[in-house]
């Protein structure tokens, strides 16, 4: 089953992106997902292919029109069962959790908002999910979306060479992952820690764990308190 994406966006040209190259790009070629942005202003009715409207209520900016996005939202997901998100500042912000979630899904629908944002109502009406990328104001939903696709397309089957080096990372086990050493030896003067050139992997894996614990705390202690209970 190819993993399907399809994006609601005013600049359908900013798609691919970056998932065009490396890994994602290779996945995209071989079909093993696929990416179909769609002009929202395909959907416009009036001879100036109207989108957006004036706040109701007043204020500055504009809104996305309830009516034609609801069009280009049925159009393309009438007969399908995929989530449909809203990338929204206001969301859910997105986790490693949900991401495995959606990597399971058959794929996505994702709204990509412009100006202000859009209608309520529509968010209602078509049970939008709003995902957040965080705390911080962007300026369309694009960025926002291509960043959810890469998060999920990356742990699609087969997508990743090593199959291996998608599971032991950040957030997977609730810890942020421990650091990592390459050759040379000494760099600047630094030496890679002893433990790792050992060839004692118990030991190994105890650092690492040492490490992902310690760092976890000092940096995301709220991340701790979430697994508190969970992780042995
Ligand atoms: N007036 C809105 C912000 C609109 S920004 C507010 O204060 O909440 C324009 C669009 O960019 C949004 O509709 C959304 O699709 C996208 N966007 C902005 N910040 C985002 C974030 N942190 N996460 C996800 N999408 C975001």
């Amino acid at each position: 089953m190819t993993f399907r994406a399809t994006i609601l966006t005013l600049y359908p040209e900013m798609f691919p992106g970056h998932l065009g190259h490396s890994l994602a790009g290779k996945a995209l070629e071989r079909g093993q997902w696929a990416i179909e942005p769609v002009q929202i202003r395909d959907f416009a009715e009036d001879r100036h292919r109207t989108v957006d409207d004036t706040p109701a209520g007043g204020g500055a900016g504009m809104v996305l029109k309830p009516d034609i996005l609801a069009k280009a939202i049925d159009h393309v997901s009438a007969d399908d069962h995929r989530p449909r998100l809203l990338m929204s500042p206001r969301g859910r912000p997105l986790t490693q959790k949900r991401v495995r979630e959606l990597a399971t899904s058959e794929g996505v629908v994702i709204v990509c908002g412009r100006f202000e944002g859009v209608d309520q109502r529509v968010i209602e009406a078509r049970q939008l999910e709003e995902v957040s990328m965080g705390d911080y104001i962007l300026s369309g939903g694009e960025p926002a979306a291509l960043t959810l696709l890469d998060a999920v397309v990356r742990i699609l089957p087969g997508v990743m060479g090593n199959a291996l080096s998608g599971t032991h990372e950040s957030f997977e086990d609730g810890l942020l992952e421990y650091p990592h050493y390459t050759r040379p030896q000494v760099f600047e003067g630094r030496e890679i820690p002893a433990v790792l050139t050992s060839g004692n992997h118990g030991e190994i894996d105890k650092w690492r764990r040492e490490q992902a614990l310690k760092l976890t705390k000092e940096r995301r202690p709220d991340l701790l308190n979430q697994t508190a209970g969970k992780t042995p």
